[in-house]
């Protein structure tokens, strides 16, 4: 039987340093069927990043083209930085059956939310505590002291979005929080709403 499943959206949202981006390295790894939304930014790039594989760097004339373009789908200025995500890379997977993996902030949920509501699955990552939280970020390393200050200084606010989410994994290790993610995204999959091709089957079955 053909599955005309489309795709669902799977958003990863969390305080700076709670480890999403690790989390989502995982799922992409261990699920098929599933791509990275890959954003555009005017961050400077860190060492350890490639561009077009973590983000596509750019500067803030060539993103405020593509904004005027309607490029993004959602866009936003994070810790004094832009970010946009990519429209036609979205609407290309959903309607092949792809999942598109979303690492973005609780304004680019926001916004995809409103763009395609019954499409979205969003989970909040927490860190189990602050000094958890403010040790992943000096680790990280690749920041300067004034940035990691300003991430940690922000956190409270962007947790207070917590409650906007379907979904909450506390990133205790992270092996298990990418399961937990994985879990997630395996049971929406089968949810009754996204399974229409199966009226095809349920006529078969009962005629
Ligand atoms: P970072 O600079 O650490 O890679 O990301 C900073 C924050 O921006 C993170 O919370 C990340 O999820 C968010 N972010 C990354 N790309 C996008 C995007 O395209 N849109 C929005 N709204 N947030 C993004």
């Amino acid at each position: 039987m053909q599955n005309k499943r489309k795709g669902l959206m799977l958003v990863l949202s969390s305080p700076s340093g709670a480890g999403k981006t690790s989390i989502c390295k995982r799922v992409l790894d261990k699920e098929k069927k599933i791509v990275m939304s890959i954003s555009y930014t005017t961050r400077p790039k860190r060492k350890s990043e490639k561009n077009g594989f973590d983000y596509f760097f750019i500067n803030k004339k060539k993103f405020d083209e593509l904004k005027s373009s309607d490029y993004f789908v959602e866009y936003a200025n994070v810790f004094d930085h832009h970010y946009g995500t990519p429209k036609d890379f979205i609407d290309k997977n959903l309607q092949n059956g792809i999942d598109v993996l979303f690492d973005i902030d609780w304004q680019g949920a926001q916004k995809l939310s409103n763009y395609s509501k019954d499409d979205m699955v969003s989970v909040f990552i927490l860190p189990p505590n602050n000094k958890s939280l403010l040790e992943r970020l000096k680790k990280r390393n690749e920041d300067s002291i004034k940035t990691v200050k300003k991430r940690m200084g922000k956190a409270k606010s962007e947790i207070s979005h917590w409650i906007e989410y379907d979904y909450i994994v506390i990133n205790e290790d992270l092996e298990q929080s990418a399961n937990e993610v994985i879990t997630i995204l395996r049971a929406e999959r089968k949810k009754r709403s996204r399974q229409k091709f199966v009226f095809d089957l349920i006529e078969n079955l009962t005629k």
